[in-house]
């Protein structure tokens, strides 16, 4: 049977099914509500059955709108037929740190696979349990930082709103049966991909994590992060929103971050922060800037004084983030008397420093490590290459060298 869609639901999906093999139906938590209505419509139904199955896409129990009791069973079942009531399988499910973190591994309908990672907080004296879920925004990445396990897989395609929302309605489910009525408390865009180039349906994503009818999540619980996309950045600014803005900074000096960031090359760190300041002007909202620390490459006291001179005064706070160990680097994490310094150069300077914790390494916790791992290893000498050509540019970038290297194709 051919089921007609309205364009404006088809659309939602990023189009990038387009050519692929897979299913074609729009996933049901992506379609917004006046979409939803119209479909309703053109079916005869009445609009409030929109508001009957979004709340039971987002009950964490319901698999099917057969399953829905208030629906009649012919709408139920022609809208099973129209829409895909989750785009993500959850084809595995990993724990470590004794149950804190609970890495999935998703596959699309296309056969593609992405990451999310949700952590527990236990409950602290002053402070109640929380429960943080970092998705992906895209399949692979196109910025392809060294020091990542996802930009070494390269880009893949963008993800659309459902697929988006379906990680956070998979963690939803299963925190719900760990820990009976356990929510959700944050939600980081910090997983697979650049979420600033496929801002159209992060957003989207963020709408409807922030709709009390679905999520109910304040958008101040809600971090979205980038590793430095200005025009993204600039357009988040007009918008106004109240979620944090996170940048992945790595490094104050361009000719590093050239290595580390290679969209660096397109949007120098003076423009990045310049339209990250501009950001915590229009909206308030304090910077999150990150920082992954890599042993003898960016963790020098030159490196620190660096980053203090172009965040003092600035509302900002530092994140100090220990590398994982991600296979086909030469670098290893700095040690922690090593960061430590570090955090001090940046708090004598009057700058908001945490040194974070890493999670989960025994399972790979960092973004893309599962999926690279379940990709299969790559030939040795494209290892060895990949290796012998990271030291020499970092050892160039060192020496203040900018990178001659061209922008990632797929940065636009
Ligand atoms: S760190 Fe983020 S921006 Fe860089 S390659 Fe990995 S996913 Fe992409």
């Amino acid at each position: 049977m051919t089921v007609r869609l309205p364009l404006a639901l088809a659309g939602r999906q990023g189009g990038a099914l387009a050519g692929r093999q897979g299913d074609p139906r729009p996933g049901l938590s992506g379609v917004g509500g006046e979409a939803l209505e119209a479909w309703l419509r053109e079916h005869g139904e009445p609009a409030y059955r929109a508001r009957q199955l979004q709340a039971a896409v987002w009950d964490g129990t319901t698999r099917a709108a057969t399953e829905v009791t208030t629906l009649p069973r012919a709408l139920a079942t022609s809208v099973d037929e129209a829409f895909r009531w989750s785009t993500v399988d959850d084809a595995e499910i990993v724990q470590a740190d004794g149950g804190e973190t609970e890495k999935a591994l998703h596959r699309l309908g296309d056969g593609l696979t992405v990451e999310s990672v949700l952590m527990h907080y236990p409950a602290r004296p002053g402070q109640r349990a929380r429960h943080t879920l970092c998705i992906s925004s895209q399949a692979g990445c196109a910025v392809g930082c060294p020091f990542c396990a996802t930009g070494e897989l390269g880009f893949e395609r963008d993800l659309g709103t459902a697929e988006i929302l379906d990680q956070v309605r998979s963690a939803q489910a299963r925190l719900a049966k760990q820990e009976d009525g356990a929510r959700l408390t944050n939600i980081v865009f910090m997983g697979m991909g650049e979420p600033l180039l496929n801002l159209d349906r992060v957003l989207e994503a963020v709408e409807a994590l922030n709709d009390p009818a679905k999520l109910g999540l304040g958008a101040r619980h809600i971090t979205v992060s980038t590793s430095g996309v200005v025009p993204g950045i600039r357009r988040l600014t007009a918008l106004g929103p109240q979620f944090t803005l996170a940048v992945s900074l790595h490094a104050a000096r361009d000719a590093l971050r050239d290595v580390l960031v290679p969209l660096n090359r397109r949007w120098p760190v003076a423009e990045v922060v310049a339209a990250a300041r501009e950001h915590a002007r229009a909206t308030g909202r304090r910077i999150s800037y990150e920082v992954t620390m890599i042993g003898g490459v960016n963790d020098t006291d030159v490196d620190a004084e660096a980053l203090a001179a172009l965040l003092r005064g600035d509302l900002a706070h530092v994140n100090l983030i220990p590398m994982n160990a991600v296979a086909h680097t030469p670098w290893q994490a700095s040690p922690m008397p090593v960061i430590e310094r570090f955090a001090g150069h940046l708090k004598a300077a009057g700058i908001p420093v945490t040194i974070r914790r890493n999670r989960g390494q025994e399972i790979g916790a960092a973004c893309g490590q599962l999926a690279a791992q379940r990709a299969g290893e790559p030939a040795a000498p494209a290892v060895a290459r990949r290796r012998q050509r990271l030291e020499a540019e970092s050892a160039r970038a060192l020496l203040g060298e900018r990178s001659s290297e061209p922008v990632p194709a797929g940065v636009r």
